[in-house]
């Protein structure tokens, strides 16, 4: 008998889902019935992107598995609804995109190349950068995408901090751990890259008190979530000089409202949300993994803890 997966998402991403995931299912030998309409009672697993129609989990009586499109999880630990187990993504391809962002980006202001790409005015600017060993990186966040980050940043020679909430041993990274090591963590950093969650516990880490312990004129990179920085706190920060740049790609709101100051700050950057995106075939990979697990009776990967909240 077919295994029923129903598509929770908006229709443009079943245009460009469909062949993959049925590209994987083959792959895996998995005799699957993809639909976007199946009736509740009769689903297997459902493939989920938060910002779809499908709300209410209650009639999915018999469904093993919601395996999330999405890395980012704020928007649905919260549904009490949603009581089968529930698998974000964890993509190679979203992995590698957030790589090349977070590289681009910190190279962009290791290397101060704005000085040169918007300074064609015919003065002879001859300051050399230092090399990476002489610029310290800090990645708040060392899951999939943090560790991925900091792993090369350290493998192009930055002197890399990383924390997290539980310990990690990481070859060239110093990794710290816990509420008690974060000062240490942001204690003289020049680049922060944040790549936590959006929970609880992780709002507002870099507020007035925390963007303080940073060497002045740092430079502040997000592409995790709106929520963990305090807006205003940064803007004062950005206004006094103890934050050189920031580079943004995430908000609380989103669209970033036009009227909102980090627009015309002369020291934002802002990107649209942009600095990674699961990629469809390699993802497609991951939700036929996990029903190939759910079939064969094994553990699902990347299970969001409820409790945590990512
Ligand atoms: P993971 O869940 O793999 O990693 C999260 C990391 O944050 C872990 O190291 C975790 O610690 C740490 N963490 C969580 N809570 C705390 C806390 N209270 N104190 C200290 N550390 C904490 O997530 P990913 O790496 O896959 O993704 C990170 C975030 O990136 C996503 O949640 C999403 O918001 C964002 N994202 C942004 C995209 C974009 O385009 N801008 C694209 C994709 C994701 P521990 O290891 O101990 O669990």
């Amino acid at each position: 008998m077919s295994i029923n997966v129903l598509f929770a998402a908006k229709a443009e991403r079943w245009v460009t889902y469909e062949p993959t995931l049925q590209q994987a299912f083959g792959e895996l030998g998995l005799d699957v019935n993809l639909r976007t309409e199946i009736p509740p009672e009769d689903v297997d697993y459902i493939v989920y992107a938060p910002n779809s129609d499908l709300q209410d989990f209650t009639p999915y009586a018999r469904t093993k598995a919601v395996l999330g499109l999405w890395a980012g999880v704020e928007d649905v630990v919260g549904n009490q609804t949603l009581t089968q187990p529930f698998a974000r993504m964890v993509d190679e391809g979203l992995t590698r995109g957030m790589v090349e962002w977070v590289t681009g980006h910190v190279l962009r202001h290791h290397l101060g190349m704005d000085m040169h790409i918007l300074g064609q005015d015919g003065q002879w600017r001859d300051h050399v950068p230092p090399l990476a060993t002489d610029r310290s990186v800090t990645v708040l966040g060392m899951g999939a995408l943090g560790q991925a980050c900091a792993e090369a940043l350290s493998f192009l020679g930055f002197t890399v901090t990383g924390w997290s909430r539980s310990p990690k041993d990481i070859a060239g990274v110093t990794c710290l751990s816990g509420d008690d090591r974060l000062s240490e963590a942001l204690s003289g950093a020049q680049i922060i890259v944040l790549l936590l969650p959006s929970t609880p516990d992780t709002e507002n880490t870099l507020n007035a008190e925390t963007l303080a312990l940073l060497e002045p004129g740092a430079t502040v990179i997000n592409p995790g979530r709106g929520p963990l920085i305090d807006d205003d706190a940064l803007l004062e920060a950005l206004n006094s000089g103890q934050v050189g740049h920031a580079t943004l790609d995430v908000f609380r709101v989103e669209p970033l409202p036009p009227t909102h100051p980090y627009w015309s700050h002369p020291n934002v950057t802002v990107t649209p949300h942009i600095a990674s995106e699961t990629r469809p075939l390699s993802a497609s990979r991951v939700i036929a993994e996990n029903v190939r697990r759910g079939e064969a009776g094994e553990d699902f990967i990347n299970l969001v803890d409820r409790k945590l909240g990512y």
